[in-house]
C-alpha cells in the first residue's frame, strides 16, 4: 500500500530524512516511535505532499507520487491524495461546523458527491464510530475522545486506502486511548493500512502489528514490538 525507498528531505542545510525505507501493507498497522526531532512528522508530511522531498521514491497504492526529484502531475497527485487520510494532532475539525457538516465537507467539495449522498455515508461512519447522537453537535460540545473520533470520521469520509495519524492520543485522557485503538484496529481488519506516529508506547503496543523506530532521519528496520512487550 505504501512503499518508500531511500527518501531524502532537507530544510536548508539541515538533512532531516536521510534515506528512509518503509513499507506498509494492506490491513497493516505500523507505528513509528522515536526521539523528538528524528524526522517522524516530516516523513508523514512528505507522504501527504505537505513537504517536498529531494530524492528517493514514494509509491502509494501502486501509484508513483514521487521519484528521483520528480512529483506526479497535479492531476495524478489529486488522484493519489484521495487514497490517503491524515488525522493531525489537535483534531483539525472546523469549529463553526457541526460534526456532520465537518464530515461531509470534503466528499462534497473534493469528490463532488451530492449533499444527500455524502450525508448518508457520513451517518454510516458516525454509526461505526459510535457518534450518531453527536451528528448535530459542534466540536466544542464534544469530549476529547469524541473529537478525535470525529476527526477520524472526517478522514474516513474520503474512503482512503491509507490512514496516517500524527500523535492520535496526545490530547486524550489515557482512559480514552482504548477507544481510538479500537477504531483503528477495526478499520485495519477492513483492509485499510495505518501509519501512526506516537510517543505513547502503551498505545503503540495496544494497536500495532509492527513498531519501528525512527532516529536521526533513518528508520531502524528493527521490529521492536517484542522488545517493548518485555519491558
Ligand atoms: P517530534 O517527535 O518532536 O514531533 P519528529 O521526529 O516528528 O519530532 P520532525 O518534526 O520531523 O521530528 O523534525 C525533524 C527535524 O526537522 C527537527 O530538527 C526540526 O527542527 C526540523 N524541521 C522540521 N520542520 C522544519 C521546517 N519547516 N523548517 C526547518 N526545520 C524543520
Amino acid at each position: 500500500m505504501l512503499k518508500i525507498r531511500n527518501l531524502y528531505k532537507s530544510f536548508g542545510k539541515v538533512e532531516v530524512l536521510k534515506g528512509v525505507d518503509l513499507d506498509v501493507v494492506e490491513g497493516e498497522i505500523l507505528v513509528i516511535v522515536g526521539p523528538s526531532g528524528g524526522g517522524k512528522t516530516t516523513l508523514l508530511r512528505s507522504i501527504n505532499c505537505l513537504e517536498r522531498c529531494e530524492a528517493g521514491s514514494i509509491v502509494i497504492n501502486g501509484k508513483e507520487l514521487f521519484k528521483d526529484g520528480h512529483y506526479a502531475s497535479k492531476k495524478e497527485l489529486t488522484a493519489i491524495r484521495k487514497d490517503i487520510g491524515l488525522v493531525f494532532q489537535g483534531f483539525n475539525l472546523f469549529p463553526h461546523r457541526t460534526v456532520l457538516e465537518n464530515i461531509i465537507e470534503a466528499p462534497t467539495r473534493v469528490l463532488g458527491k451530492t449533499k444527500k449522498e455524502a450525508t448518508e455515508s457520513a451517518l454510516e461512519i458516525l454509526g461505526f464510530l459510535g457518534l450518531t447522537d453527536k451528528a448535530n453537535n459542534y466540536p466544542f460540545e464534544l469530549s476529547g475522545g469524541q473529537k478525535q473520533r470525529a476527526a477520524i470520521g472526517r478522514a474516513l469520509a474520503m474512503d482512503p486506502k491509507l490512514m496516517c495519524f500524527d500523535e492520535p492520543t496526545s490530547a486524550l485522557d489515557p482512559s480514552l486511548t482504548d477507544d481510538v485503538a479500537n477504531v483503528i484496529k477495526s478499520l485495519s481488519t477492513q483492509g485499510m493500512a495505518m501509519l501512526i506516529i506516537t510517543h505513547d508506547m502503551d498505545f503503540a503496543k495496544k494497536v500495532a502489528d509492527r513498531i519501528v523506530s525512527m532516529n536521526n532521519g533513518i528508520i531502524l528496520e528493527q521490529h521492536i514490538y517484542e522488545v517493548a512487550e518485555n519491558d
